[in-house]
């Protein structure tokens, strides 16, 4: 317990760096700061890692936040990482989503322009890539997916969900790859499984659940295909006998006979929790439901 509140002490002193020196480096452009410019991605994980050890968010200066992001977006809709980075593509996109609707506030984005970007970055096989012109990726396409979710632009933003869906299961080969003629890979468990969930969770409300509500006595069939699980495609026997054989030395690798990092074996344990009856994971922003009942407890003030 002491080590938790140690490291809630931690993030939250890194967090205060990140969230004022994200506006003062715009102010002082050429000056050396003492620490290093706010960072997208590390403040989506300060703030998925506070929320996993039970903090309400309410020390965390959410202002700063949201401000210092607006300067982070391009014209092009996708943002970067830190200010003027030279690096701009669907992975900051999702991590500028994930803040803004963990800290309820959607004011540092322009939606349009992010909902524009993702649909340029839609290829011909109507995968998703890093952005337009781009390779489909599972991991640019769980960005895209899970960013339109968080935004509610599913329906806007995907050309077209039955192709995208179709893309995404074509990944399976035992386990998933993440590019057409690539081998599996334990992440893309978690990369393509999540953005399945996504996309069949909101399907399962618009088509079925509501009907459901409608007709569920008379039509027993809604029933049914609203507790059919919602990798009804995907052959979880081949998925599951995949990761096990990545499994080493007490974690997950990307390959068979390769040696274990602490991504996939996170990416391992995630995948298989997916695809679990229990479903312990929320697919869109990579957390524990424990982790997102807190979310919604603290900040949206819902049980
Ligand atoms: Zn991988």
């Amino acid at each position: 317990m002491h080590n938790k509140f140690y490291l809630m002490k931690i993030i939250l002193s890194l967090m205060k760096g990140f969230a004022v020196l994200g506006v003062l480096h715009f102010q002082c452009r050429a000056s050396r700061l003492p620490f290093d410019a706010s960072n997208l991605a590390m403040t989506y994980t300060a703030l998925t890692s506070l929320l996993i050890l039970g903090d309400d968010l309410s020390r965390v200066d959410k202002s700063a936040i949201i401000n210092a992001m607006k300067y982070l977006q391009k014209d092009d809709g996708s943002f970067t990482q830190t200010y003027q980075g030279m690096e701009s593509d669907m992975r900051f996109v999702y991590c500028a989503c994930a803040i803004s609707y963990m800290l309820n506030d959607f004011s540092g984005i322009n939606i349009d322009k992010v909902v524009q970007y993702i649909k340029e970055s839609q290829s011909y096989d109507y995968g998703i890539g890093q952005g337009p012109g781009l390779e489909s990726h599972g991991g640019s396409t769980f960005c895209a997916i899970a960013s339109l979710y968080l935004l509610n632009k599913l329906d806007e933003g995907l050309l077209s969900k039955d192709k995208t869906i179709f893309w995404l299961i074509s990944r399976q080969e035992s386990g998933f790859q993440g590019r057409a003629n690539k081998p599996p890979d334990t992440c893309y468990s978690f990369w393509i499984g999540a953005s399945l969930m996504v996309c069949f969770s909101y399907l399962l409300i618009i088509v079925y659940i509501i009907p459901f509500l409608c007709l569920f006595i008379v039509n027993y069939s809604y029933y049914k295909l609203k507790i059919l699980d919602s990798f009804e495609f995907i052959d979880y026997d081949q998925n599951y006998n995949f990761l096990m054989t990545t499994r080493s030395f007490g974690g997950f690798s990307k390959w068979p006979g390769s040696y274990p990092d602490v991504m996939h074996t996170y990416m391992g344990v995630a995948g298989l929790s997916l695809m679990e009856e229990s479903k312990k994971l929320d697919p869109a922003l990579n957390i524990s439901l424990k982790a997102r009942k807190n979310l919604l407890k603290c900040v949206f003030k819902s049980e």
